[in-house]
């Protein structure tokens, strides 16, 4: 039976219903946190599959009829499908509609939702730092979210209490919240999330490239290293493809760097500077362990 008092909203529709807004809507589901929940996709197989799993009550194929009548509107598809959803929505949008997002950019996110915005207060942009290689409704589950950051970039001007609830949703979900302007998280997540992934997507893609005979012998002995590429590899080729054209200037700044450190390994090879290899490893040594502590401080 649902609490009232526990509910945050109404009406919650999630436009999009793949790995990020199935596990909210099990946790949401699971929390109580809304008397009715309600979805867009674009795939009819998409719509099945979260209505056979019971993810939502009704599934549209045009999100103005998901976002009619809800008080929270959940935008949780690829980052360059978002100015023609919100676009396509604004006309049902009422000034009690809070509308949220789970883009793993955020800068462009804002500049191409804010300009169709009524009530642009009422938006409060948002990451959950949590995910996996597998997409679709089918791949989520409730604790997706569980110990996980998740970083919001509302404006100054946001709309209290929307940015409460919003606060509220995540802290339900176990995620830790933490706010940040969205040029820093742009520069935050082009570091630790962006650059791996597309040195990931380089180093396979490499290894695919390779002769036949020897590509085969690099997938029997891929130990764990290449292995581990793989799995970062496989994530989502248009969600991936939407990051990187987002994200251009703080990927490209960080990944200038990168080629600058890698040029200084690779003449540290040429010249047998052992020194130079063993201090940057002794270095990345360090940062695994300050990584590991900073995960138990939390
Ligand atoms: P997903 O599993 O691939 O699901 C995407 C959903 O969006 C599907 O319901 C899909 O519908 C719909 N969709 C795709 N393209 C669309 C378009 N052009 N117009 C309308 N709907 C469209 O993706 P996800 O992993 O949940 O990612 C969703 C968002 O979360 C992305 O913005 C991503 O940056 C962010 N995010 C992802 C992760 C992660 O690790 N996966 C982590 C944090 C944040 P159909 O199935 O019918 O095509």
């Amino acid at each position: 039976m649902v609490v009232v008092a526990d509910l945050l909203f109404n009406r919650v529709a999630f436009i999009g219903i793949g790995l990020i807004g199935s596990s909210m809507a099990k946790r949401m589901q699971e929390e109580c946190m809304a008397s009715e929940f309600v979805a867009c996709a674009r795939s009819y197989e998409t719509r099945k599959k979260a209505l056979d799993l019971g993810l939502v009550s009704e599934i549209y194929d045009d999100p103005a009829k998901a976002a009619l009548g809800a008080d929270l509107v959940v935008i949780a598809t690829p980052v360059g499908s978002y100015s023609n959803i919100v676009k396509s929505i604004a006309s049902v949008i009422k000034s009690n509609t809070v509308i949220t997002d789970v883009g793993s950019v955020k800068q462009a996110v804002i500049d191409s939702v804010i300009p169709y915005l009524q009530f642009p207060r009422k938006f409060v942009p948002g990451h959950p730092i949590a995910g996996t290689e597998f997409s679709g409704p089918e791949a989520g589950f409730s604790e997706l979210f569980e110990g996980r950051w998740t970083i919001l970039t509302p404006d100054i001007n946001v709309d209290k209490d929307a940015l409460q609830r919003i606060t509220n949703m995540w802290e339900r979900m176990g995620s830790k919240v933490e706010m940040m302007s969205p040029g820093h998280h742009d520069m935050v997540l082009a570091i630790t999330s962006h650059l791996p992934h597309l040195i990931a997507y380089t180093i396979v893609g490499t290894a695919t490239d390779l002769e036949e005979d020897l590509r085969r012998e690099v997938m029997k002995y891929s130990a764990s290293g290449f292995r581990d590429f793989t799995r970062i590899a496989a994530s989502d080729p248009i969600m991936w493809r939407d990051i990187f054209l987002n994200n251009k200037e703080a990927t490209l700044e960080v990944l200038q760097r990168f080629s600058e450190d890698l040029t200084f390994l690779q003449k540290s090879i040429r010249r047998s500077d052992g020194k130079s290899l063993e201090e940057l490893f002794s270095r990345t040594r360090d940062v695994r362990r300050d990584v590991l502590e900073s995960e138990d401080l939390t």
